[in-house]
């Protein structure tokens, strides 16, 4: 097989929209399995919709997910004399011929056929012209489009993922293909630019399929052979909808800011849609260049579940080492003014101990901020419920004695806090879960995080029993008051 070159063609009129962040997967694991090129087109003809904002945006979530373009990107926009020259070419063959209908005219029958309730199709109006009053009205200057006359018969092609295409002929219609103002129509500067750039395969989602035929046969009039063409199954939220532009999940872009891994990104929605065909479904981004072909595409339509995702980001983010989630961590935790970019640099070692406690309890990078403040503050408030349940006159005295026991340790290890706790449970003649929960509020907040004696150890003897003494005083303080 010669080289490989794929593309991903996104229109800037929006963010990375999931759909189009799956297909750009897809294309760079189809590209780097086989050692071929992947090639980023800015789809930007369409002036009203475009925005150049949105250029940066979709490149920087490309980059961010990791999907590394090898050319480009090329702008179609910069290509008017590439579609004017390939129009030249296609006039050549005599398929394509010039229409001179008003878009009122136009107009005018598609309302006559809603009326008639039957399907609208161009009713080759000008294909019926003379040579004489072509040239006529071409001299005249009247303006006029181009259209492709779509021969009798059929079309086909062989999909690499649902097999044998075919749709009669009659079914289309003559389509434009490039505007009276000059301005080429997608299909045919989506053929002219797949052919210029070499594309062998053309991998995108499958509400592209009725506009494959229309190129196949623009390929046919050009004298082109077809790239390869795959479609991949659309992408449903979970009430079997497609997946719009507010939804949550639909901007690749917001993945960031909620605390995604792109790795973990890149691998779920390579699965959708697509399965290495064994049970594996936690890849990184080796294993899945190595696993990926187009024979693991599915034909069915894929569903995108949110939770699914945050499952395959926790799981990403426990094969990560603590010092790489820490340096993702750190940032978050001086926005936050939990710590200091001093503070955090000069407890490197500390805040990888942090991470590594907190790093089977986080689905999300944002969620270590909340888990790891403790860690570097006293808490602010107690847990309200917490509270009621286990702070009282009985916990406050608990709380000062286990400290003093705390104190007198020859060391403060896991293996003797813990036992210590125990010891004090039995004196008080308390079960040790009576001791544990206070402890667990006073020292951190809440109710709930990492296993009590390694957080207690990690935060230190000297803090954990100082915040141990601040809560007994502030429960004296609140039970004098109420
Ligand atoms: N610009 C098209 C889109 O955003 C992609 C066209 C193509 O892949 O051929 O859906």
């Amino acid at each position: 097989m010669s080289e490989v070159r794929v593309r991903i063609a996104p229109s800037p009129s929006g963010f990375l929209h999931v759909g189009t962040a799956r297909t750009a997967i897809f294309n760079w694991l189809f590209a780097r399995h086989n050692g071929g090129k992947f090639i980023l087109r800015i789809e930007d003809t369409d002036e009203e919709r475009s925005d150049s904002a949105m250029v940066e945006a979709i490149t920087d979530s490309l980059k961010w997910l990791g999907l590394n373009w090898d050319e480009g990107p090329i702008f179609q926009s910069q290509r008017w004399d590439r579609y004017t020259h390939y129009l030249d070419r296609i006039k050549q063959s005599g398929r394509v011929y010039p229409c001179f209908c008003t878009p009122a005219e136009l107009q005018a029958k598609r309302e006559e056929a809603q009326k008639n309730k039957t399907d609208y199709r161009y009713d080759r109006t000008c294909l019926r012209l003379s040579p004489d009053e072509i040239k006529k009205k071409l001299d005249a200057g009247i303006p006029h489009a181009w259209r492709l006359q779509i021969p009798d018969g059929e079309t086909r092609f062989t999909d690499l993922v649902y097999g044998e295409m075919v749709k009669q002929n009659k079914d289309l219609e003559d389509l434009i293909i490039c505007r009276s103002d000059g301005r080429p129509i997608y299909n045919f500067a989506v053929v002219v630019d797949d052919h210029e750039m070499g594309i062998t395969h053309v991998i995108r989602g499958n509400d592209h399929q009725t506009n494959t035929f229309k190129q196949v046969l623009i390929y046919d009039a050009l004298g082109f052979p077809a790239p390869e063409m795959a479609h991949l199954p659309l992408i449903f939220d979970q009430r079997k909808k497609k997946i719009s532009k507010r939804d949550k999940a639909a901007n690749a872009s917001d993945y960031a800011k909620e605390g995604y891994l792109p790795e973990a990104v890149v691998n779920y929605l390579a699965m959708l849609g697509w399965s290495p065909k064994d049970d594996r479904e936690i890849m990184t981004l080796p294993e899945l260049i190595e696993a990926f072909d187009l024979r693991g595409a599915n034909k069915s339509n894929a569903i995108f579940d949110p939770v699914k995702m945050r499952h395959f980001n926790a799981e990403h983010i426990r094969r990560k080492t603590n010092h790489d989630l820490a340096v993702m961590v750190a940032p978050l935790l001086i926005a936050a003014d939990i710590s200091t970019k001093y503070g955090l640099e000069t407890r490197w070692r500390y805040l990888m101990d942090v991470i590594g406690l907190l790093k089977d309890r986080c689905g999300l990078i944002n969620e270590f901020v909340e888990q790891a403040a403790c860690f570097f503050q006293p808490p602010t408030a107690y847990d309200a419920e917490g509270k009621q349940k286990h702070f009282n006159v009985e916990t406050a005295d608990r709380l000062d004695k286990l400290a003093d026991v705390f104190d007198g340790l020859a060391d403060f290890t896991h293996d003797a806090v813990e036992a210590a706790l125990n010891n004090l449970a039995e004196t008080l003649g308390v079960k040790a879960a009576q001791l544990i929960h206070p402890v667990r509020l006073a020292v951190t907040g809440r109710t709930k995080g990492p296993g009590l004696y390694e957080l207690l150890v990690l935060i230190g003897r000297q803090e954990t029993t100082a915040r141990m003494r601040a809560a007994a005083r502030y429960i004296r303080d609140t039970q004098a008051k109420g």
